[in-house]
């Protein structure tokens, strides 16, 4: 049979409010987030709590050395962590203690410190790279987890102390006096941050935040087809939290640079070509660049309206979400129609020649 008492160091006649600081400490002590934390005492020190800090069952178990609620989760040994939510209730704000743990158990959490910052970040990539998608590394200020204490603001092996504003409660009581009456108010204790212990040896380096401020570099996906505007969310490269809190997260907002020849047109891209007439008239070839540097050759039949845009089916930009297939809109060509520079008297000739043809 399991000491409780014994497990939370505590007399047989401890009060409520030492139970609770007994807890607190022995938690601080052996969470498992911590280096030299020890999961099996942190499961035992939170049994013992479940059943000493609630009256029938610490009753029960003074009297038959057990408990008669049927369903004593710890019963079966498992680290679950199915107990009664009430009782978290009280823990107030060293529930910080358990953010991590109880994130994956879909429990309520109380925020004590505070999550990091949410950022956004403006990139530009070039149009090919949207056509092609590309791996970016992209560079930001942020807040960034202090390395001399991990992100803990203070050295936990150097023990804690009680603090002494709020007599290690974590919460200060106040109360107030007015026309109706006595009322009294709880607030968080803004010295302890509501943990009610202050480290004996806070971080020099980020005095006591547990971040810093720096530079970091990511390296972000960009999928084919991208378009300005659209954004990329990283989950946790925002800003890191206070004294080990939750970290931000990261929004890369993509932004195209204008392209020198393409345009984007929804899928599609347009291009302008200079056309020499003669040149048609001649090989009813036109060379026109890709989006993927390559050239194609267009073909010019007769009749075809050069003041119109002419279309080459699926040459366009890259659709975006169209994955492995890379479906692509069309390129528009848009003619610019030149003439010779000079016409020789040769040219001339021939052209006159010509013109008796076509008439
Ligand atoms: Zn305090
Ligand atoms: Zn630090």
């Amino acid at each position: 049979m399991k000491d409780y008492y014994k497990i939370l160091g505590v007399e047989k006649s401890a009060s409520e409010d030492e139970i609770k600081k007994a807890f607190r400490r022995l938690a601080h002590q052996y969470h498992p987030d911590r280096p030299d934390g020890n999961e099996d005492k942190f499961k035992e020190v939170n049994e013992a709590y479940q059943i000493l800090s609630n009256q029938d069952k610490r009753r029960q178990y003074d009297q038959f050395g057990q408990t008669f609620d049927g369903n004593n989760p710890f019963q079966g040994g498992g680290f679950d962590f199915n107990f009664d939510h009430s009782n978290l209730e009280d823990l107030g704000n060293i529930s910080d203690l358990f953010d991590n743990l109880f994130e994956g158990f879909g429990m309520r959490k109380r925020k004590t410190y505070q999550r990091g910052s949410d950022l956004e970040v403006g990139f530009q990539i070039t149009l090919e790279e949207a056509f092609r998608g590309v791996e970016k590394d992209v560079i930001y200020p942020t807040q960034l987890i202090c390395q001399d204490c991990s992100g803990a603001g203070h050295f936990p092996k150097e023990g804690f102390t009680d603090c002494s504003a709020c007599d290690a409660r974590g919460e200060i009581r106040e109360n107030r006096n007015t026309f109706f009456g006595n009322f009294s108010q709880v607030r968080r204790c803004e010295k302890c941050f509501g943990s009610g212990q202050l480290p004996n040896k806070s971080c020099g380096k980020c005095i006591g935040f547990g971040r810093i401020k720096s530079e970091r570099s990511i390296p972000v996906a960009i999928a084919p087809g991208i378009r300005s505007g659209q954004i990329i969310k990283v989950p946790g490269a925002g800003e890191a939290g206070e004294r080990g809190a939750s970290a931000g997260d990261l929004y890369v907002k993509i932004i195209l640079q204008p392209h020198q020849d393409f345009e984007l047109r929804g899928d599609d891209l347009v291009i302008k070509k200079e056309i020499n007439l003669l040149d048609i008239l001649s090989d009813n070839k036109v060379k026109v660049k890709t989006i993927e540097g390559k050239e194609i050759d267009l073909k010019i039949s007769v009749g075809t309206d050069l003041n119109e845009e002419f279309k080459v089916v699926g040459k366009g930009m890259t659709q975006l979400g169209s994955g492995l297939l890379k479906k692509r809109g069309d390129l528009f060509v848009k003619f610019v129609i030149k003439t010779p520079k000079k016409v020789s008297g040769k040219m001339k000739k021939v052209l006159e020649e010509l013109k008796k043809e076509t008439e």
